[in-house]
């Protein structure tokens, strides 16, 4: 299966390939015979062996580091959206969503396993990975932020490694879980991703996290410039 994300002046979609159209980042396409199915509340184009792909030239289309280099947006403006493909939001974290922290997967399809057992796969022997669901808030909103293993080692500075240690040494899974959020309540985060939106709000899967140093400088004249224009 190939994944990507499709971009044009007036926005983006994901898309799903079950055929290998050799695509590459950047390409210029015109695409007939996809069909658009909801993914985790957004709307996906999938790609099949009846659709067909056609490079085209001279479309008057953004370049990729355009679409990728979005500015923050308020959360509030993202819900009222309904989520989006390539979002960037900035904010705090106020809070961790259960199941945070260190987490066991099933080795064939990575969900999460629940006392050895996977609903697909039955009995496995599960694979650490450490996760993080962030509780971020700018003021205007909040959002969840499910960080995969990478990002939660660098919010928490604590590596996978690290945290199997300490389970070694104090065999309670909640106590790294409210190690975790003591280590990073209040960081300024700025995360861009796919954000989808449901009855439990937004939920933002990142493809960047960012810790932001504020500079009070610089926000000081921005803030000086917007109360002036
Ligand atoms: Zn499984």
């Amino acid at each position: 299966i190939y994944e990507g994300l499709l971009a044009d002046r007036s926005g983006s979609i994901a898309f799903t390939s079950w055929s290998d159209f050799a695509l590459q980042a950047g390409q210029t396409v015109r695409i007939a015979g996809g069909y658009v199915r909801m993914f985790r509340n957004r709307p996906q184009l999938n790609l099949d062996e009846r659709s067909v792909v056609a490079r085209i030239e001279g479309a008057d289309l953004p370049q990729p580091a355009e679409v990728l280099s979005t500015p923050s947006r308020p959360i509030a403006e993202i819900e009222e959206a309904g989520g989006g493909e390539s979002v960037a939001l900035e904010g705090v974290i106020l809070g961790l969503l259960p199941p945070s922290g260190l987490v066991y997967r099933c080795p064939t399809c990575r969900r999460a396993v629940a006392g050895g057992i996977c609903p697909t796969h039955g009995a496995v022997q599960g694979v650490a990975d450490l996760r993080g669901r962030f509780v971020v808030d700018d003021g205007s909103g909040s959002a969840t932020v499910n960080a995969a293993r990478e990002g939660t080692e660098m919010l928490w500075g604590v590596s996978l490694e690290g945290a199997l240690a300490r389970l070694r040494d104090a065999p309670d899974p909640t106590l790294l879980e409210e190690q975790l959020f003591e280590a990073t309540f209040g960081t300024h985060v700025r995360v861009r991703g796919r954000v989808s939106k449901d009855d439990f709000g937004l939920t933002v899967y990142p493809e960047s996290i960012e810790r932001v140093s504020i500079d009070v400088p610089t926000r000081a004249r921005e803030l000086a410039a917007r109360l002036g224009s």
